[in-house]
């Protein structure tokens, strides 16, 4: 498709009346989700996670299109985005991992999503609340078993606080991976262990959660098995992406292919002469006579800063390189081996084009950060195109 674009438009994306948008595949996002599933199997539950506007990608679509395909649970970070998800109507259960703060209790009943609670006081704070409503809550719990971050961390005490908070339903059971890409590192594995023993310890006690849940993207890609368990959460691989890992890890077992495109228009182009500075701090000087389009697109719509001169977009199926510093509207990349641009032509900051691509991945490689950091670091004033 994207050879189609070139040779129909003069080596140039059509465009639309934008300064900066981005493409997002709904097909792409169905097949991703088929992939995870056809991994899993059947009797795994895939829960995809929608957080964060489904990382950019729009999570009430990227919901309904979910939904449509089967899903029974999606995952968001916190009541305000279960809420958006219950007014565009979704109806699969919703599970809401980082919140159950005490001014967004009522909302999250209210809209039937499921809590997570991560410590035993918020367990007891939850079953004071459904004796109020007179109206039995399901939760899921979290165990800390190792990130340091939310979750109750091994007690002996987890499985009566359980068994004592009787207006509530214990329903799951999860935990959070610190390291599950690094397989230099037995972290993970001392996850499962300390996870398990929690378990145990429960089922010693009766209580057997229904869904018990570990896994992200990684370990469901790279095939960790011991932590599918009833369901899985992956997240970064709905919108096509699992991060490399490290050590030796066994190979990976998902195929996802990226479902979000982002471009941004020239502004404008212009011829410099050699020894022309560009941008903020001059941080760019020319050394031969160049051809600069200015993108209207800057570090406010997402583009990281530390991108200045070095990162890349592409021009007509060719990288050209940003030079000088990305500001807050506007980046500038040289065109000078490039065909042709004009000012409204379009240009593709994240995606591929004839031979080349850049993901998301290569931007946080080459900004040093994380792929998830630059697709959420997207801003709502780029528009939102759903495509095939
Ligand atoms: C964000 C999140 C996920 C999804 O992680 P990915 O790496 O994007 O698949 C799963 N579980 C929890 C608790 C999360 O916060």
């Amino acid at each position: 498709m994207a050879e189609e674009l070139i040779a129909s438009n003069g080596g140039t994306i059509p465009s639309h009346p934008y300064r900066s948008w981005v493409e997002v595949s709904l097909t792409r996002i169905a097949e991703n989700f088929r992939s995870i599933r056809a991994l899993v199997g059947d009797g795994v539950e895939v829960m995809p996670v929608v957080k964060a506007d489904a990382y950019r990608h729009g999570a009430v679509q990227v919901s309904n299109t979910l939904q449509a395909e089967g899903a029974q649970w999606l995952a968001v970070s916190n009541t305000d985005e279960g809420i958006v998800l219950r007014d565009a109507g979704i109806q699969t259960r919703i599970l809401v991992m980082a919140d159950f703060l005490p001014f967004s209790r009522e909302e999250l009943i209210a809209n039937r999503l499921t809590p997570v609670i991560h410590s035993l006081e918020d367990l007891e704070a939850l079953n004071r609340l459904a004796a109020k409503h007179q109206q039995r809550i399901v939760y899921h719990l979290k165990i800390d078993s190792g990130m340091g971050r939310l979750g109750v961390r091994p007690d002996q005490r987890i499985a009566e606080a359980i068994l004592a908070a009787q207006h509530v339903t214990l329903e799951g059971l999860m935990t959070h991976f610190a390291s599950a890409g690094n397989y230099q590192s037995p972290q993970t594995d001392q996850q499962v262990a300390t996870f398990q023993q929690v378990l145990d310890l429960c089922g010693r006690a009766g209580v057997y959660p229904a869904i018990v849940h570990l896994s992200s993207t990684i370990p469901i890609a790279y095939s960790r098995k011991d932590a599918w368990r009833e369901m899985v959460r992956p997240g970064h691989a709905i919108y096509g992406y699992v991060s490399p890992a490290r050590g030796h890890a066994p190979p990976r077992q998902l195929d996802v292919r990226p479902a979000l495109t982002w471009r941004a228009t020239v502004l404008s182009v212009k011829d410099v002469p050699a020894g022309t500075q560009v941008g903020y701090g001059g941080m760019f000087e020319t050394q031969v006579p160049s051809r600069l389009a200015i993108l209207a697109a800057g570090y406010a719509d997402g583009i990281p800063h530390r991108l200045s001169n070095k990162g890349q977009a592409i021009v007509a199926g060719r990288l050209a390189p940003m030079v000088g510093a990305v500001s807050m509207d506007l980046c500038t990349i040289d065109v000078t081996d490039c065909a042709p641009v004009r000012p409204g032509d379009a240009v593709t900051l994240l995606g591929a084009q004839g031979d080349v691509s850049i993901d998301a991945q290569e931007i946080a490689r080459l900004a040093g950060t994380i792929s998830y950091s630059v697709l959420c670091g997207i801003h709502e004033r780029v528009k939102r195109i759903y495509v095939k």
